[in-house]
């Protein structure tokens, strides 16, 4: 009996993207022979943090790193930091009321929700969310105006949850950061750039393990000391809670290499993968399929179907592509146009071929 039968699970293929509710990504062999490895081995657990930290910090030049178990561990965490600042008592008594400086500053337009809220996630950390500007706009002087000697730290989040129009940029937070004396956090979680927001002058950047670098579940924090270390510091206080597995850190450790070695696939690749399977979708009746390039202009590309038919709409695709033993879920943010997409990224030939398969038996009416 397989897994899926065991435990009566539905088999998914995802040509959604990185999606938190199917699982994120895949890791790659290499990645899994070394959380295999790792899993059944023992470390002294500081060193294996502190010296995997040093290892991606040399191989993407920053000053330090810390892999920890999610990027939302790693905004709770990271905010814990800056407000302890190394000191023991904090470590132990984060909440203590004791503790004043708690207010972290963000746009209005960040404070968002990626599945859980950027909000809660610094409350976890001890932190006090206080919103600088208004819903869809954020200047420079709206976050400088909120500075007060209860700031602990300003937040960004770059990601395309967020208000993107009217907003100032990571290298104007971490101006006003310099001029106030005051350390900017900045949560990268799915972006794939390693260096551009430390470049930019962020004392910790946070990035979520599996969505980009196609890790197992894990979160990584680069940035500057004491910043980084004062993040290592929490697993003896609220950290615990958050503790991540020997085999994760390792298995991260891996996918990063690979991930600085090679990069994400091309889009030249996607491209060719694609060709073919647009090939199939184009015989059949009512469906027209192309490539279309990524909306925010990154180097992914995928498969544009458009619905054109008496019998079915794009709707009634979709739901049937999920329906039966393998689901297949697909990006449907234009399925009122009448529009599917297929992001392949985390799609093999042979999953590409049964979706087709499934295409083919839903418009013949056969599925
Ligand atoms: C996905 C995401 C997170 C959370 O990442 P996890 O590793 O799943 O905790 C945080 N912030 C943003 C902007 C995200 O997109």
């Amino acid at each position: 009996m397989n897994i899926y039968e065991k435990y009566n699970l539905k088999k998914v293929i995802n040509a959604s993207g990185k999606m938190t509710i199917l699982g994120v990504s895949k890791v790659s062999d290499e990645v899994a022979d070394m959380q295999r490895f790792a899993g059944q081995s023992f470390f002294e657990m500081a060193e294996l943090t502190a010296n995997t930290g040093l290892y991606i910090a040399e191989m993407l030049g920053t000053e330090n790193a810390t892999v920890v178990s999610s990027a939302s561990a790693a905004i709770a965490q990271s905010v814990s930091a800056v407000i302890g600042r190394g000191d023991d008592y904090h470590t132990m008594h984060p909440y203590s009321e004791r503790i004043t400086q708690r207010e972290i500053v963000i746009p209005k337009g960040h404070n968002v929700n990626y599945g859980t809220s950027v909000e809660l996630m610094v409350q976890q950390g001890g932190g006090q969310v206080v919103e600088a500007g208004y819903a869809n706009e954020c200047s420079a002087e709206q976050v400088a105006m909120q500075i007060t000697d209860k700031t602990a730290a300003l937040l960004y989040i770059k990601s395309h949850h967020t208000v993107q129009k009217s907003m100032l940029t990571v290298e104007e937070m971490v101006a006003v950061g310099r001029v106030n004396n005051v350390p900017v956090i900045v949560d990268a979680a799915a972006e794939e750039d390693l260096q551009k927001y430390y470049q930019a002058g962020a004392d910790l950047v946070i990035y979520s393990g599996a969505k980009a670098f196609e890790g197992p579940s894990s979160g990584l924090v680069i940035g500057r000391n004491p910043y980084v270390k004062w993040v290592q510091s929490q697993s003896k206080g609220l950290g615990r809670s958050m503790k991540i597995g020997k085999d994760n850190i390792l298995g991260l450790v891996t996918a990063l290499e690979r991930y600085v070695a090679h990069g994400a696939e091309s889009g030249e690749s996607m491209k060719q993968r694609l060709a073919p399977f647009i090939d199939s979708l184009n015989k059949l009746d009512g469906i027209k399929a192309d490539i279309v390039q990524d909306g925010a202009g990154r180097d992914i590309y995928r498969a544009r179907v458009r619905v054109d038919s008496d019998k079915l709409t794009a709707a009634d695709v979709v739901a049937q592509l999920k329906s039966g033993d393998t689901a297949v879920y697909t990006r449907e943010y234009q399925v009122n146009n009448g529009i599917i997409e297929f992001d392949i990224r985390s799609v093999n030939e042979a999953e590409l071929n049964e979706i087709a398969k499934k295409m083919t038996s839903i418009v013949m009416g056969e599925h």
